[in-house]
């Protein structure tokens, strides 16, 4: 699959836009939103778009499918909810009875509540309706809103479905489909729900897909849900990320980079580490040293099999191994909760990779430590 690439992070500036994209970037006002938009915005205080706002927005108001890579953080909320409000505004009808125009999918009642949120501050100005659906509450209220029908209905899948096998919800007339966090789906299990919602909706219809990794089973199932050539946008994690993580340069001659490393996992919080390298041999060769000094450590670069490295990330997330040897191509996409140190063997030749790198840790609202050799 071909992707767009990713724009240029030059400063780690907040919401993933960098001084300089700010500069080149577009206002809310030069993108053709509607006004009762634009005033909902300028109340927010939102003068300029985030990148992925930037490059998602006219496509999607043009009506075009779009595949975004990208997480929380990035404004993604706002590059879908914009451009979806604008196609609503300027086609006012009525929701059908029970069902709704935009239908998103979200994983978590939590994320589910805060998109929602995101489409009523928007949408203030043009009466719009928004209901939300998840599981772990009583239906009554759930069917009472969605009587009349809404213009925007946002839901967990499992509670969705229950409510399309009571026929207490249509989907039929769902024009616009938002499926958020694939992958965060796919790791609770709903690939299954989802397909069962898609095949109650429309065949025509605007489709909207965001994960923040691409995944094989998630990229098939973009395939399937997604109409020929839509909008692909991938954005980088965002800054808020890179403040949790505290970073450290050790400076040290070449020759004792390997005894300085394996001193390192001498420390009994070093539990899930990367060390990245600028070669696979590189890899190779700091995860043998690892190893002969009682270290479990596997490496992962592109000469490596798809099932080695499957084999590997496995280890690692299971914590059988605490050392995962890395070039920055292998390490791309890689999104495992809980590592605790990422370790630069080598410093890279580009600043972004040094971002991407240490961006390795500190996931998931957890907090972590980078180490750089110089
Ligand atoms: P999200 O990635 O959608 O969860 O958005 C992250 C946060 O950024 C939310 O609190 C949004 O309200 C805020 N936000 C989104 N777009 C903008 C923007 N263009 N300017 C300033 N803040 C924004």
């Amino acid at each position: 699959m071909t992707r767009v690439p990713r724009p240029r992070i030059v400063r780690a500036g907040a919401l993933g836009a960098s001084v300089k994209d700010t500069q080149v970037l577009t206002k809310f006002t030069d993108l053709g939103l509607d006004k009762m938009l634009l005033k909902a915005l300028s109340d927010e205080g939102y003068e300029t778009p985030t990148p992925i706002q930037a490059q998602a927005i006219p496509g999607v108001m043009a009506g075009k499918d779009l595949l975004g890579i990208a997480q929380t953080g990035t404004g993604k909320t706002a590059a879908f909810a914009l451009p979806i409000l604008h196609r609503l505004a300027a086609d006012r009808k009525p929701a059908p009875r029970r069902g709704c125009r935009v239908l998103v999918l979200s994983p978590t009642r939590e994320l589910a509540t805060q998109i929602a949120e995101s489409f009523k501050a928007y949408g203030k100005h043009m009466n719009l309706s928004v209901a939300v659906i998840f599981g772990g509450v009583k239906y009554g209220g759930q069917m009472r809103a969605m009587a009349p029908g809404v213009d925007v209905l946002v839901a967990t899948p499992g509670r969705l479905i229950d409510h399309l096998q009571e026929k207490t919800i249509t989907l039929q007339g769902v024009e616009i489909f938002v499926l958020d966090e694939a992958d965060r789906m796919l790791d609770m299990g709903f690939i299954v729900p989802i397909r069962q919602v898609v095949k109650h909706l429309p065949r025509l219809r605007q489709n909207l897909f965001f994960s923040a990794t691409m995944p094989s089973e998630i990229e098939k199932l973009a395939g399937e849900l997604l109409r020929p050539n839509p909008t692909k946008v991938s954005v980088t994690p965002q800054a808020t990320t890179v403040e949790r993580i505290k970073q450290q340069v050790i400076f040290i001659e070449a020759t004792r980079k390997r005894a300085l490393l394996c001193e390192l996992f001498a420390e009994k919080d070093f539990k899930r580490v990367i060390v990245f390298t600028r070669t696979k041999r590189g890899a190779d060769r700091v995860a043998k040293s690892l190893e002969s000094a009682g270290v479990e450590a596997a490496a992962i670069h592109g000469d490596k099999s798809q099932g080695q490295r499957e084999r590997a990330l496995a280890a690692f997330k299971a914590g059988e191994v605490r050392a995962l040897v890395a070039t920055d191509i292998a390490a791309r996409g890689i999104d495992i909760d809980g590592v605790t140190h990422v370790i630069q063997y080598e410093l890279p030749n580009v600043p972004e990779a040094y971002v991407h790198r240490i961006g390795r840790t500190a996931r998931a609202g957890a907090d972590g430590s980078a180490v750089a050799f110089c």
